[in-house]
C-alpha cells in the first residue's frame, strides 16, 4: 500500500511537470549547480528587454533598451589571421534594422555565417555549455550558449556567445566544459520563418558583462547587467569593446584581425584564445 501510495505521488508530480512545462518551459535545475547561476528574478527588466523576453511587451521600448545596450552598428569589419579563406558574414551584418522582416521594430542582434547543411559550428573559446534551447515557437531555432570566463578568452569580461538556427540538439550537456574550437553543433536553418525559407546559416552573437552572475529560466540565458557587443569586436585584443565607441574609432582600426582555426586543428595566431566559429582554409 505504502508503495502504491508512493507511485501515485511520483505520478502526480510528473502530471505537475508536464501540465506546467506546457504553460512555461521548465527552469534549467541543473543551471543552479554552475559557476555564477542566480535565480531569474535577479535579471532587471532592462536586460529581459535586451535579450528579446519581451514577447507582449511594446516592441518599439524594447528596440530603444537595445540600442542603449549595444545593438548599433559599428563598422567593424573582420580581417583573417594569415590571409586566411574563412566562412564570411553575408548581408545579415550587425545591428541592422530588421523591422522590414518582423511586425513592427527589430533589430539584428547578431551576424549571419551562411555555409551548407552539417558545416561543424566550432566553439569561439573556452568555456561552458550554460544554454540549451529548442526554440520551436520562435525565429532563433535550436540554440547553443556558452559561458566564457575573463581567463578562458582574455576579455576583460565575462561573455557568453550564442549560436542558432543549428541542425540538431547538442548532445553537449548544460556544465560541459568546451574547448577552444570545439565542435558544438552543425549549421543549418532552423527556427520558425513562416512561409519563406532561410538559407543555411549560423545566427552568431556575444554578451558581455563585468560581473559574473547569470540566469537561464529554461528560454533564455541571461547574465547581469550585461549588453550586446559586435560579435567582430570579440576578436579585438584590447577596448573599447561598446558599440558606441567602436564606431567612432577611426576607419582603419575598424578593420578587425581575426584568429583563426585551421582544418588541422591549429590556430593562428598559435596562442590565441578566440577563434572564428568556422574553420577556415
Ligand atoms: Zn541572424
Amino acid at each position: 500500500m505504502i508503495r502504491f501510495a508512493k507511485v501515485m505521488a511520483a505520478y502526480w508530480a510528473l502530471s505537475l511537470l508536464i501540465t506546467g512545462a506546457a504553460n512555461a518551459a521548465p527552469a534549467c535545475t541543473i543551471c543552479t549547480s554552475l559557476d555564477g547561476f542566480v535565480p531569474f528574478d535577479e535579471i532587471s527588466s532592462d536586460v529581459r528587454k535586451m535579450i528579446g523576453k519581451n514577447r507582449r511587451g511594446n516592441k518599439a521600448a524594447a528596440v530603444d533598451v537595445q540600442k542603449a545596450r549595444g545593438v548599433t552598428e559599428t563598422g567593424l569589419k573582420p580581417v583573417f589571421a594569415d590571409g586566411a579563406r574563412c566562412p564570411e558574414i553575408d548581408s545579415e551584418k550587425w545591428a541592422i534594422d530588421y523591422s522590414h522582416k518582423r511586425k513592427g521594430p527589430a533589430l539584428h542582434k547578431g551576424i549571419d555565417i551562411p555555409q551548407p547543411r552539417g558545416t561543424q559550428i566550432r566553439a569561439v573559446a573556452a568555456g561552458t555549455v550554460v544554454g540549451k534551447f529548442r526554440n520551436k515557437r520562435n525565429r532563433k531555432g535550436i540554440e547553443v550558449m556558452l559561458r566564457h570566463t575573463p581567463e578562458q578568452t582574455g576579455l576583460p569580461y565575462w561573455t557568453y556567445s550564442q549560436y542558432t538556427h543549428l541542425q540538431e540538439m547538442s548532445p553537449l550537456p548544460i556544465g560541459a566544459t568546451v574547448a577552444l574550437g570545439q565542435e558544438i553543433g552543425q549549421t543549418a536553418n532552423t527556427g520558425k520563418m513562416g512561409r519563406r525559407v532561410r538559407r543555411d546559416a549560423l545566427h552568431f552573437a556575444i554578451l558581455y558583462s563585468e560581473r559574473p552572475e547569470w540566469s537561464n529560466d529554461g528560454r533564455f540565458v541571461a547574465p547581469i547587467d550585461s549588453y550586446w557587443m559586435d560579435p567582430n569586436a570579440f576578436y579585438r585584443l584590447d577596448g573599447p569593446y561598446d558599440s558606441r565607441s567602436l564606431a567612432a574609432l577611426p576607419a582603419n582600426r575598424k578593420q578587425i584581425p581575426v584568429p583563426v582555426m585551421r582544418a588541422d586543428g591549429s590556430f593562428m595566431p598559435k596562442t590565441t584564445k578566440r577563434v572564428w566559429p568556422y574553420v577556415c582554409e
